[in-house]
């Protein structure tokens, strides 16, 4: 049985695809994007995120630590990761909630469990599960499993990707996903590379191929000023999907909202400056694409 390792289950979503659904998020991304508001998504595995603020200075994080990986310094608990072996022993016995342990192993049968106990709302509201992260197609032995559990269950399912995998992964998954929310950041592949860290030609190529195969993909584009935001880029983005067949875009206000999570994971956030786009900026971005015979929706 396939187990993976998710950093979240949020019910009662209703921005992730039709209806009420239950969005899984799963750990890991091979993208570093610049806006990414889930930092703590990017690493594959578990890791631990310090609140500094909620920390009340007891000492139980480095008393039960076997490994003496937990230090304090400047009053303050400090993990030295390097001895570090993530048992998980300091998040369980602090008492604040000062140190998060951060992605959870499971299976995909004790997952279904979790999933099922929504089957009710996506009944009644057209709903189901959407599989996001994080890169879901990052875990696919454990995807494809939930996909098939979800098909036996009459469960519907969305995959929100990057399309950043290879195209037997897409396929592959492909298979038993009702709906694909596929992101698309910038055409160009010179400021994609810059601004998510990789290419674009993969996203580009298994886009092509999976709308040949597949007749359920909204396509999502985060909008975000200064990097993306402007007529040319989102033009190209929306000729481009209607090259393809696809008519359905939903664009997505950039937010700043992940902004204190970098500094808790040591991390640089690289646009700190950045407003989110005005409703003004996305409503003519919106009547732009509109015009070329795209449905525009803003927000997921
Ligand atoms: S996760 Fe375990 S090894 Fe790592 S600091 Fe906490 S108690 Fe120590
Ligand atoms: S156990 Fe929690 S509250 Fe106590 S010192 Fe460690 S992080 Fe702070």
């Amino acid at each position: 049985m396939a187990t993976g390792i998710i950093y979240n289950v949020q019910r009662y979503s209703i921005h992730d695809g039709p209806g009420i659904r239950t969005t899984v998020f799963l750990k890991g991304c091979p993208l570093d994007c610049w806006w990414c508001h889930n930092p703590e998504s990017q690493k594959p595995g578990q890791e631990i995120i310090f609140w500094e603020e909620r920390c009340l200075r007891c000492g139980d994080c480095a008393g039960t630590c076997k490994k003496g990986a937990v230090v304090f310094r400047n009053n303050m608990p400090v993990i030295l990761t390097e001895n570090c072996d993530l048992c998980g022993s300091c998040s369980s016995k602090c008492p604040s909630g000062a140190q998060e342990m951060v992605g959870r192993k499971v299976s995909a049968a004790e997952l279904m469990k979790e999933i099922e106990k929504d089957t009710i709302f996506f009944d009644e509201s057209g709903g189901g599960v959407t599989f996001s992260g994080g890169e879901p197609l990052m875990q696919p032995d454990f995807l494809d499993e939930l996909l098939k559990r979800c098909k036996e269950k009459q469960i519907n399912t969305a995959v929100d990707t990057s399309g950043y995998a290879s195209w037997e992964t897409v396929n592959r998954i492909s298979e038993n996903a009702d709906l694909f929310l596929y992101d698309i950041k910038l055409m160009d592949n010179i400021r994609h590379k810059k601004y998510t860290g990789v290419d674009n030609d993969i996203i580009i190529n298994n886009l092509k191929l999976l709308a040949r195969k597949h007749n359920n993909i909204v396509i999502r584009v985060p909008v975000v000023p200064g990097i993306n935001d402007s007529s040319d880029d989102m033009l190209a983005i929306g000729e481009f999907v209607l090259t393809l067949g696809i008519k359905s875009l939903n664009i997505l206000p950039y937010h700043n909202t992940g902004m204190d999570k970098y500094r808790r994971l040591h991390l640089e956030y690289k646009i700190p400056e950045t407003k989110p786009p005005s409703q003004e900026r996305m409503g003519e971005i919106k009547d732009r694409l509109g015009s070329l015979g795209l449905n525009i929706k803003i927000g997921g």
